[in-house]
């Protein structure tokens, strides 16, 4: 039997989660008494609402965590994992992404001389004012096993002089496949938001530099309103952006009738509205993938990406925070197909060989 403590707070993570802890039941249900692997959940707090949090762990089937703490403050993050590996033994932490949560968890872990195994790792902005882009970096640093997603992520990590390197595919791509069918049958989204019958953009905000931006919020809030003038747009609000957001503006996207503005939804209802837009307006990474994986076209409301295949083949446009390019942007893509290459993003098995992984490498 190994322990394994997995490491969430924000709401990607707790989706990342579902694909890990899937492949653990699966391992599990295929492997003899003493092979078990026995995963323990923390959440740090990080993200705490019901539609940030709580609806992912009824809807998607990710164990409750069994340590809980509430704190959105790096060092009391930090001081909580630590806690948590001090009282009892574990055999690795799981790390996903690059949140201030995957930081806690690396820097806890190194201390504690406890294997650190990266989910997501190899990912790279070149863009160090982003505090994601450090938080994967120290991550990277830390970790005894880099799981990549894609062969961009692979050769960053090579040029880095990395090892330990293993190119799983992406496990947000295991998730795509599995909710797919059941987001269709269980997701009421289209009817409850009365966009069924209607073409529509998605478009999500959240990253620091445009959420925390007051002009940014107005350059790319002008935009909705412009793209509004020829389509409806569905804009799920992050708590972040619309608590940042000057209140004239959001009053202004709240009046408009071809804006509909909602909370945060859930995945398989995120998964439902990206699987009949026309087209997908984001500044999150997952948003931008998954637009992908469903074969819709993407703006990037960045300057930059991670996932710069999607970008490469043409099916994604960056746009940053810029009202005329985001339109030019929408307008060259509203009608271009995008390619299928999803096999850039694995087999949809990534999370399982992550568990095999892990376990080799504890076990040898
Ligand atoms: N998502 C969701 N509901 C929403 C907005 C996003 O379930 O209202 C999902 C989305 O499908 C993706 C993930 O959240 O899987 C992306 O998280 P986020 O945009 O917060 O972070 P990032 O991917 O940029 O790290």
């Amino acid at each position: 039997m190994i322990q394994l403590l997995t490491i969430i707070g924000a709401r990607p993570q707790i989706i990342k989660a579902a694909a890990f802890s899937r492949a653990v039941a699966t391992w599990n249900a295929t492997h003899s008494p003493s092979e078990q692997i026995c995963e323990t959940i923390l959440h740090t707090g990080q993200h705490y609402d019901d539609n940030m949090s709580e609806v992912f762990f009824r809807e998607l089937g990710v164990p409750s965590p069994q340590i809980q703490l509430h704190t959105q403050l790096p060092e009391e993050m930090l001081s909580g994992v630590e806690q948590a590996l001090q009282s009892a033994h574990y055999d690795g932490v799981v790390l996903y992404g690059d949140t201030n949560s995957t930081l806690a968890g690396a820097k806890a872990a190194d201390k504690m001389h406890v294997p650190a195994f990266h989910v997501e790792a190899g990912l790279r902005s070149w863009n160090i004012q982003m505090p994601e882009e450090y938080n994967r970096i120290v991550a990277d640093s830390i970790s005894q096993l880099l799981f990549t997603p894609t062969d961009t992520a692979t050769n960053n990590l090579k040029q880095e002089g990395k090892e330990h390197i293993i190119q799983t595919g992406d496990l947000m791509y295991d998730n795509a496949l599995w909710f797919s069918d059941i987001a269709e049958q269980k997701s009421d989204v289209l009817h409850r938001l009365n966009i069924a019958e209607e073409p529509y953009v998605l478009a999500t905000v959240h990253r620091q530099s445009n959420a925390d931006s007051e002009w940014n919020m107005m350059t790319i809030s002008v935009a909705l309103e412009r793209i509004a003038e020829k389509t409806k747009v569905v804009l799920p609000l992050h708590p972040r952006t619309r608590k940042e957001m000057d209140g004239d503006l959001l009053n202004r996207l709240i009046s408009n009738p071809q804006i509909v503005l909602t909370e945060p939804v859930s995945f398989l209802d995120m998964i439902q509205l990206e699987k009949n837009a026309t087209l997908v307006m984001t500044d999150s990474g997952g948003v931008q993938k998954e637009a992908f994986f469903f074969g819709k076209p993407c703006v990037i409301l960045r300057e930059e990406t991670e996932w710069v295949e999607i970008v490469d083949c043409g099916a994604a446009v960056l746009a940053g925070a810029d009202t005329e390019r985001i339109v030019r942007a929408y307008e060259l893509l509203i009608n271009k197909p995008v390619p299928q290459a999803s096999q850039w993003y694995g087999n949809g098995h990534a999370a399982e060989q992550m568990v095999k992984e892990i376990y080799s490498a504890i076990k040898h």
